[in-house]
């Protein structure tokens, strides 16, 4: 068996459309949607984030401003910055990149991110509400997948799904989201034991632990669909060699380095009957996922 491929980029784009449709409505009601951006320090992969995201609301006529601050920020200016982009009227999303730096406590400068403004889902308010089955704002990446979910028909009630990771940003909001879909719902984390076993048992496996390759055939029933969140860079040869297909490693040895998923997927997509490709899967889905709810901010 060959997995077909999940395209990202395909759902994506028709996730655009409907929120361009949206934001029309809004500029027609005088309203311009605006997305208030905070990225902290030098990381380079979250600059790219961040210039992908401020790139998708260029294309959706959504207004942003992005405020830079040092490596050597505080938690205070993090906040301050924060509560700026609270009080402004034009301003009806706020994303704070993360990871910030490490001096900086990164839960206080969530909490201050008004919850009607949080456009990432991350606050407590809005994971209660989430919780509880009354969401407001969903955390992009679990809404962007279960939107590639929905439009290649995966019959979600009465599945066994297993997440495997447990963060607050994918595995748990995804999870959750998988419950409230009637799912029969494992949530599966580094201190499982016998992954394989328990994985294996899972007809939807949506995994985002951040290693590279985690997942490989022995972990997945046959015929399983697989989500593949993880991001990771990769600059070991041996390593490339064993998770890229030979045009992309080709491409390795002249970059010097690559993009890989959690999912093994030369093993995997033998046994898979859909699999989603890194690059090309949930990452374009998450920034189309913050789209929707940028506009949805400014609506509300
Ligand atoms: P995290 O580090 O906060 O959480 C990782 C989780 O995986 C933890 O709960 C841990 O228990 C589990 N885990 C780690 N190693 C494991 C192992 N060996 N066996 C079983 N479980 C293990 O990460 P995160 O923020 O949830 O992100 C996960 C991955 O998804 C990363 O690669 C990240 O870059 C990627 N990501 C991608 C997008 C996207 O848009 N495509 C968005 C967010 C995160």
């Amino acid at each position: 068996m060959i997995a077909t491929v999940l395209d990202g980029v395909e759902c994506a784009r028709a996730m655009e459309e409907s929120t361009r449709e949206q934001a029309g409505a809004l500029l027609a009601r005088g309203i311009r949607p605006g997305l208030g951006v905070l990225l902290v320090g030098e990381d380079p992969a979250s600059a790219v984030y961040v210039r992908n995201k401020t790139k998708a609301c260029d294309r959706l006529g959504i207004l942003h401003e992005t405020v830079r601050l040092g490596v050597d920020a505080t938690t205070e200016q993090c906040r301050e910055a924060v509560l700026a982009f609270n009080r402004r009227g034009d301003i009806h999303g706020i994303l704070v990149q993360l990871p910030l730096p490490k001096g900086v406590d990164t839960d206080a400068v969530l909490l201050s991110v008004d919850p009607l403004k949080d456009v990432d889902g991350f606050h407590p308010v809005n994971a209660g509400l989430l919780l509880q089955n009354h969401a407001r704002f969903v955390p992009c990446t679990p809404s962007g997948i279960m939107e590639l979910l929905s439009r290649h028909r995966v019959e979600l009630p009465g599945l066994r799904a297993t997440v495997l990771g447990r963060s607050n940003i994918v595995g748990k909001p995804m999870a959750l989201l998988l419950l409230h879909a009637n799912a029969t719902v494992t949530l599966a984390h580094s201190r499982t034991r016998n992954l394989p076993e328990v994985t294996r048992e899972a007809d939807l496996l949506v995994v985002a632990a951040g290693k590279a390759g985690l997942v490989r055939a022995e972990h997945v029933k046959k015929g399983a669909v697989v989500v593949d969140v993880g991001m990771n860079r990769i600059e070991d040869a041996s390593q490339a060699r064993d998770l890229l297909d030979p045009g992309r490693f080709s491409e390795f040895e002249k970059k010097g380095s690559a993009l890989v998923g959690d999912v093994h997927a030369p093993s995997v997509q033998e046994v898979a009957s859909a699999l989603t490709p890194v690059p090309g899967g949930v990452g374009p889905l998450t920034i189309a996922a913050l789209m929707r709810n940028t506009v949805k901010a400014a609506g509300q």
